[in-house]
């Protein structure tokens, strides 16, 4: 353990060294949004299965215009007809129903004169024509997705139409989200004199939702070493993370240093030259991480964002997070000696900070579309300046 803070950037180094990948599991396809695929998915089929009309109307022989054909058959989507096409003959399909024996081209309900028995092609029928091959879009055997892709829309239905229904995905975080302070009350709680409703729980449930991880404990404890003790001990027990606001500073009613240390968890830093954010601990017992949030609301979401974010990505098995640049639209003041995340709007490609940047004003990270890093020195950043975005969806 450091005593002078540590950088933002070696505060992450510190815990990326201490996070490792989940165990893969097995997740309906409807649940992996968002998931990691812990395997190779392979067609088990071709897809589409057979050849099929990309159109409603006529499937026949190719040939010249003018040809009148009879209708022998129907073949509709999911119903085949029964019946193979010779020449002069055709049979009434439907957009993706199976192309039937003996055709070769499909004319479309447009460019025939039908009578109900018979059709009369008005145009050349090329060979082909409004056809979908099999396999056409996978062959059974291709590899459609690698271990360690991120399943979006497009990936969790090509998975099915690969022939899945589960799929093997790293499993998602389970967090534990603990809010500290005998102040506190719960939503919509009439207040005395000195408290405050406790909008951590809540940003920070939400937080740990975006990453696409489970809350499996939110807990408010007051400020009591034993309270904050027991509260710890069975987050420890059940959740890859450890998520705690407040009381981590030194004063007489903090005791959430105290309480992780007298678990076993240990201490791997406290304190990051950051504002908002400087009381951040961090430490692990075995595989759990355990991170205490400053209080302030504006510091516990920049401190999740910068810290706790990562690691869930990191052990989640996804990706870091790409970052774009923006210019500043107006000078900002540096820092002396903490790096500043500054709340900004966006304009275009210019960023304008929200407005009061204290670590109580939630309410210009509610006004917020990314946080920018001011590094720490003399002077300010002179508007024009290029500055990294950062999101503020973990
Ligand atoms: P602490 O880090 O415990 O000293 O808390 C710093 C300040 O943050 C407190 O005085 C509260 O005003 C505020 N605070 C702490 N926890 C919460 C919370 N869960 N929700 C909203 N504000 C909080
Ligand atoms: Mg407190």
């Amino acid at each position: 353990m450091a005593d002078e803070p540590l950088s933002i950037a070696a505060a992450q180094q510190l815990i990326a060294s201490h996070c490792s990948l989940l165990p893969a599991k097995a997740i309906g396809v409807n649940e992996a949004l968002g998931l990691v695929l812990a395997e190779e998915v392979i067609a088990s089929g071709d897809v589409p299965s057979r050849a099929n009309s990309a159109m409603d109307g006529f499937a026949a022989m190719s040939g010249a215009a003018g040809r009148t054909l009879r209708v022998i058959g129907e073949s509709r989507a999911g119903q085949p007809a029964q019946v193979a096409v010779n020449e002069g003959e055709a049979v009434r399909i439907s957009t993706g129903a199976t192309m039937p024996e003996g055709a070769d081209a499909v004319a479309p309900i447009e460019v025939v004169d039908d009578d109900g028995a018979n059709v009369t092609l008005r145009d050349e029928l090329m060979a082909g024509r409004n056809v979908r091959l099999a396999g056409e879009d996978l062959r059974a055997g291709d590899a459609v997705l690698a271990p360690g892709r991120e399943l979006g829309p497009a990936e969790m239905g090509i998975a099915v139409a690969a022939g899945r229904a589960e799929l093997q995905c790293v499993r998602p975080a389970r967090v534990a989200v603990v809010a500290t302070g005998d102040e506190l009350r719960e939503p919509g709680a009439e207040l005395a004199p000195g408290e405050l409703h406790d909008s951590n729980l809540t940003a920070l449930q939400a937080l740990v939702r975006s990453a696409g991880s489970e809350v499996i404990l939110a807990s408010h404890v007051g400020d009591d070493p034993a309270a904050t003790a027991s509260c710890f001990a069975e987050a420890l027990n059940q959740a890859d993370i450890v998520v705690c606001s407040g009381g981590v500073s030194v004063g007489p009613h903090d005791h959430v240093k105290a309480a992780f240390i007298g678990l076993g968890v240990e201490e791997r830093f406290w304190r990051v030259a950051l504002r908002p954010g400087r009381p951040t601990w961090f430490g692990s017992r075995g595989q759990s991480l355990a991170f205490g949030l400053p209080g302030n609301p504006v510091s516990a979401m920049v401190t999740f964002l910068l810290f706790v974010a990562p690691a869930l990505r990191a052990i989640q098995g996804r990706a870091a997070q790409t970052t774009r640049s923006a210019t500043l639209g107006e000078a900002i003041a540096r820092h002396s000696d903490r790096d500043e995340c500054v709340r900004v709007r966006l304009e275009g490609s210019q960023v304008f900070a929200t407005g009061p940047q204290g670590s109580h004003i939630l309410s210009s990270m509610a006004l917020a579309d990314a946080l920018v890093i001011i590094e720490r020195g003399e002077g300010s950043l002179a508007a024009g300046s290029e500055v990294e975005l950062l999101t503020l969806q973990p």
